[in-house]
């Protein structure tokens, strides 16, 4: 079955298990020459005689070969918008594993989206890639769904005056002539969207060694105010770990700020991505990286099956921002709710929380009712049950696919006596577009 929002996206037939992707980029020219061997197995029923990926159409197929049973045979390919056709020598057998080894080139070009451009972007000095939701068929073949993921391994080389950050471990730094190829490895399971792959004339200064390692991947002259910045994040992960259970990422957990202004900032796997104009002390950027940082749990380690139900990773990380507040003697948690509240009940009430259209998905009434809704239900469950409903739902669902309705089962199955009719609760505020009252405090 097609993904409801983005039924373009997405392929049949097969799943991938791992992408190796080998990239060379020039920065000058924003010339990407990408070599990609991505692990399958086929699906069946019938055997796969022929296949699609995603691939933007602005990056050129140069050759696509099969690896199957330790033969490597080439195989005929074709182009359609951005998907790419293979069609192997020979039939995949139903159940059978093998390997799509794609060379492509090209200058990567933002994929058109209702949000704007998505994917791979040239910066002035450097690039930057925010896929969210459908933007990694900018610069890899990809079967680009939200419950596809995979482990990954991304080579990047670029000119030695450049650092390159990606998801996961860096498992090695080679400099050869004028050239340094970085390895990154990804083991937890990713989805498409949020591979990344930064690149600038960056400098990794480390925030924290003790419990999860953090970098800040920063221009040099912005070194001290993103020190100060990111100053509080030790101490965030400490308070997240607590309420969401351990940091999910071995590889750690790397900020990048780009040498630009961003609009907002943008979550990848064991990554974030802001604009040196997040660095300025205040309230507002502390809660953007309080969120980001709470994406690590909600969105990459529990990932939307499908993305009606966005919430799941939107209204958690809204909701984490108070709970940091709250945690940090700011304001509480309630205070933020009844303050936004208050706002989103001024505000038209004609969004579906767990299902507010692909034009909506984005939309920060999702957000900020998706947080209402998880006070809504420590209010009624209570401090100690609603701390058991978070941890139970990131320990049972760790690295996998999440819907709406597990957690509607989870708190439900869970037996607590203050929901005696919870079902009532989730409809109120999940499936009603009117805004429900909150509980009180
Ligand atoms: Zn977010």
């Amino acid at each position: 079955m097609s993904e409801p929002y983005f039924p373009q996206r997405g392929n049949e037939g097969y799943r991938i298990t791992n992408y190796e992707l080998g990239l060379v980029y020039r920065v000058a020219t924003n010339r990407l020459d990408g070599g990609a061997v991505l692990t399958a197995t086929a699906t069946g029923p019938g055997p796969l005689d022929e296949f699609t990926l995603d691939l933007s159409q602005a990056m050129r197929v140069d050759r696509v070969a099969i690896e199957a049973g330790h033969r490597v045979v080439r195989a005929r390919h074709s182009r359609r918008a951005d998907k790419l056709r293979v069609i192997p020598a020979e039939p995949l057998a139903a159940g059978q594993a093998f390997k799509v080894e794609i060379r492509y080139t090209g200058a990567p070009k933002l994929m058109s989206s209702q949000f704007g451009g998505l994917g791979w972007e040239q910066l002035t000095d450097g690039a930057l890639v925010a896929s969210q939701p459908i933007g990694a068929p900018s610069w890899f073949p990809c079967d680009d769904r939200p419950d596809r993921k995979a482990s990954y391994t991304i080579t990047v080389t670029a000119e030695s005056a450049y650092h390159v950050a990606a998801n996961g471990v860096q498992v090695s730094r080679r400099t050869g002539g004028a050239q340094t190829t970085w390895t990154y490895r990804q083991d937890e399971p990713m989805a498409t969207y949020l591979a990344s792959v930064q690149v600038g004339k960056y400098r990794s200064i480390e925030l924290s060694n003790r419990g999860v390692r953090q970098n800040v991947v920063v221009p040099p002259r912005f070194v001290s105010r993103a020190k100060t910045a990111f100053a509080a994040q030790p101490r965030m992960i400490e308070v997240f770990e607590k309420f969401f259970g351990p940091y999910p990422f071995a590889g750690g957990y790397t900020a990048v700020i780009a040498d630009d202004d961003l609009e907002i900032p943008i979550e990848a796997q064991g990554m974030s991505i802001f604009g040196v104009n997040h660095l300025a002390a205040g309230w507002e950027n502390e809660r953007l990286i309080a969120h980001e940082l709470s994406h690590q749990w909600f969105g990459n380690s529990l990932t939307v099956v499908d993305w009606r139900d966005i919430w799941l990773h939107e209204g958690f990380a809204a909701y984490a921002e108070w709970l940091w507040s709250e945690a940090s003697g700011q304001r509480s948690a309630d205070e933020h709710a009844r303050r936004w509240h208050q706002r989103l009940a001024k505000r038209p009430q004609d969004l579906v929380l767990a299902d507010p259209t692909p034009q909506h998905m984005f939309d920060d009434r999702v957000y900020k009712r998706g947080a209402l809704t998880l006070h809504a239900l420590r209010l009624t469950v209570g401090d100690v049950a609603f701390l058991g409903i978070l941890r139970d739902w990131t320990a049972a669902n760790r690295h996998g696919g999440v819907r709406t309705e597990d957690f509607v089962k989870l708190v439900t199955a869970s037996g607590n006596p203050a929901m005696p009719r919870s079902d009532s609760f989730f409809e109120r505020w999940l499936e009603t577009r009117k805004l429900p009252p909150l509980p009180p405090a």
